[in-house]
């Protein structure tokens, strides 16, 4: 079966991950900061904060905001369960504002005409789908305009730019979180990653990601010399990324431009090869992670499809189910049909194969088998 995702793993990957096997430290140690300081680097932002997972990222980044109880935080149905849960958790109130039909990121004139009429979330997550950065600039003029604050969901995003800049700048957001998860852009097994430009969201979230503790007599209520002694400041998590795949994140993050190539250039071939299918095609990107390549059948059936492409080896998949439609969700007060756009982009939504390492002749026997089905 080729898979619709799956990591690369090289020798310089295996020695980097030896050697901190073999060093003092395999969690706790050197490689995070080092890890931290070059993915900052490669975004362009002050700050770099190494977590357990993408979604751990996304919950301490709505915590080091505030959102609690009385709060709404805002996202697009069009996303991993994640993104949703992360405001959950916080007991906020989850909020959805329907997709685009061609970007399939969140509708911007949407969440400014249910701001206009009286909508005041706290925080909006951003979900950059499929690699396709959302139109930050119109976002952050939103975010002043009604004051809230901006966490992009950068899963799909690792390398993406916008407006020449790299998705991770935070240029027009408070903070952005990454994926390391193997199906994504890079990996580190499981791990997120958690950029800012803010130094006060930074020192919440070192504190918030190891139990709430500090162990910096600067930052204690009551200062001592005893070497031992550490102060629990909040309610923390446990949501530390090992050194072990903080070795493996920097490994990967060396090849992160030859990745972002490659998949580019399977995309382009993509939109050559089904150019004159009776589908609807992504929009077109420079600025893309291509991290999902995802076709609308808008005049076959796609669970047909799915079924004999899967039948034929070909590792199709479909995404997202509407978050809203979870059963989860519907518990907490939503229904089907609360979210057109987005449940019309599912009924017809496929999601090829696309990963460094797919080969052009598995892309050849994708493409024809799709052409056979569709004509
Ligand atoms: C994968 C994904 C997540 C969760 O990432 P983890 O690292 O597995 O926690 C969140 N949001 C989106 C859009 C994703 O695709």
């Amino acid at each position: 079966m080729i898979p619709y995702g799956r990591q690369e793993i090289t020798q310089e990957d295996e020695q980097a991950v030896l050697e901190t096997l073999r060093s003092d430290f395999i969690t706790q140690g050197p490689a995070i900061s080092e890890f931290e300081k070059n993915f900052a680097a490669y975004c362009g932002s002050k700050y770099s904060i190494a977590v357990s997972s993408c979604t751990a990222g996304l919950h301490l980044s709505c915590l080091a905001l505030g959102l609690s109880e009385e709060d709404l935080g805002v996202t697009s149905p069009n996303t991993f369960v994640a993104t949703a849960n992360a405001i959950a958790y916080c007991r906020a109130k989850v909020g959805f504002i329907d997709i685009n039909p061609q970007t399939y990121n969140i509708d911007l004139d949407e969440l400014g005409s249910r701001l206009k009429s009286g909508m005041r979330p706290k925080v909006v997550l951003p979900v950059h789908f499929a690699g396709h950065s959302c139109d930050m600039e119109h976002l952050n003029a939103l975010s002043r305009q009604y004051k809230f604050s901006i966490i992009e969901d950068a899963a799909h995003c690792t390398g993406a730019s916008y407006q020449g800049k790299k998705v991770g700048s935070c240029s027009y957001s408070d903070l952005t979180v990454f994926s390391l998860h193997p199906v994504k852009i890079i990996t580190s097994g499981e791990g997120g990653m958690i950029t800012t430009n803010s130094e006060e969201l930074y020192e919440k979230l070192i504190l918030l990601r190891t139990h709430g503790i500090t162990r910096d007599n600067k930052k204690m209520q009551n200062p001592t010399e005893e070497g031992w002694y550490f102060e629990q400041k909040e309610l923390g998590y446990h949501y530390r990324m090992t050194d072990i795949q903080a070795a493996l994140g920097n490994s990967q993050l060396k090849r992160l431009d030859s990745y972002l190539e490659q998949r580019r250039r399977i995309a382009c071939r993509y939109e050559e090869k089904l150019s004159d299918l009776p589908i609807q095609r992504p929009l077109p990107s420079d600025e893309s992670s291509w991290h999902l390549y995802e076709i609308l059948l808008t005049q076959h059936d796609r669970t047909k499809v799915y079924n004999l492409m899967r039948k034929a080896g070909i590792g199709v998949n479909v995404h997202y189910i509407p978050v809203h439609t979870q059963p989860y969700y519907k518990k907490r007060g939503f229904n089907k049909g609360d979210f057109p756009n987005a449940e019309r982009y599912y009924s017809q939504a496929l999601t090829l194969p696309l990963y460094p390492g797919l080969t052009d002749e598995q892309q050849d026997y994708i493409c024809d088998h799709l052409r056979k089905l569709l004509s």
